[in-house]
């Protein structure tokens, strides 16, 4: 066995079986997520769409894509004929641009909204408020082409785990509350390599796994 199914193999051990894993592939080498693919994994996440798209040339096609990172408006068009799920939907006009791409293909993508959840200034995200104003507008009621099926959210950096887990809690919160209200939301994306086992206590439903898996990265992002 090479390490990438070792570390495949004592992730999902540790998972609940309900909890969906993104394994998190970015600036890894198509051989790498060959490894990860003949180890049975077949979700894949990446949070750039040009690597993403090169890689799904290259790849066999029963892997779902997960696009995890920020998406720029203009870049819908290129992972529109494949992607699965898009994690980090920030605003209504990016909601709009991946209906009518996924128009075009006639099919329909998952999309998460990606709540702001960390202390830092810098993070991507919506605030609830804000979350809300998308998933209840009548205008995304007659997108065809997406679905709205979750949330997202990345903690702040930090080793304080009590930090991490009152964002966790406050997410989850949310997500619980607006999941007894709307049938089509059923994902919680919450928990990396460094903080997964804290999210799943705090109701994950889908890991993003990338460094525990693949080993650390060359260049960060
Ligand atoms: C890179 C990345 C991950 C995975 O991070 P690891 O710490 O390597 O597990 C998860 N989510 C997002 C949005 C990422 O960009």
């Amino acid at each position: 066995m090479n390490s990438i199914e070792q570390n495949l193999e004592r992730i999902r051990k540790s998972l609940p079986k309900e909890i969906t894993l993104v394994a998190v592939s970015k600036t890894k080498p198509v051989s790498d997520l060959m490894a990860a693919y003949n180890a049975g994994q077949r979700i894949f996440g990446e949070n750039k769409i040009q690597e993403m798209t090169q890689k799904w040339e290259k790849m066999p096609k029963d892997i779902s894509w997960h696009m995890i990172g920020h998406v720029q408006t203009n870049k819908v068009k290129y992972m529109a004929p494949y992607v699965d799920t898009i994690h980090a939907v920030d605003s209504l006009k990016l909601l709009k641009e991946i209906n009518k791409q996924a128009a075009k293909h006639n099919r329909v993508i998952k999309c998460l909204l990606q709540l702001k959840i960390a202390k830092e200034e810098s993070k991507f995200g919506l605030h609830e408020v804000d979350a809300l104003d998308i998933l209840n507008s009548e205008e995304v009621s007659t997108f065809k082409n997406v679905d709205i099926t979750g949330f997202m959210g990345m903690a702040t950096f930090t080793e304080d785990q009590k930090q991490i887990e009152s964002e966790f809690k406050k997410i989850h919160l949310f997500y619980k509350f607006q999941k007894s209200k709307n049938t089509l939301l059923k994902t919680l994306s919450i928990g990396m390599s460094g903080d997964y086992k804290l999210a799943i206590k705090n109701g994950s439903t889908m890991v993003r796994i990338g460094s525990s898996i693949f080993g650390i990265r060359n260049y960060s992002y």
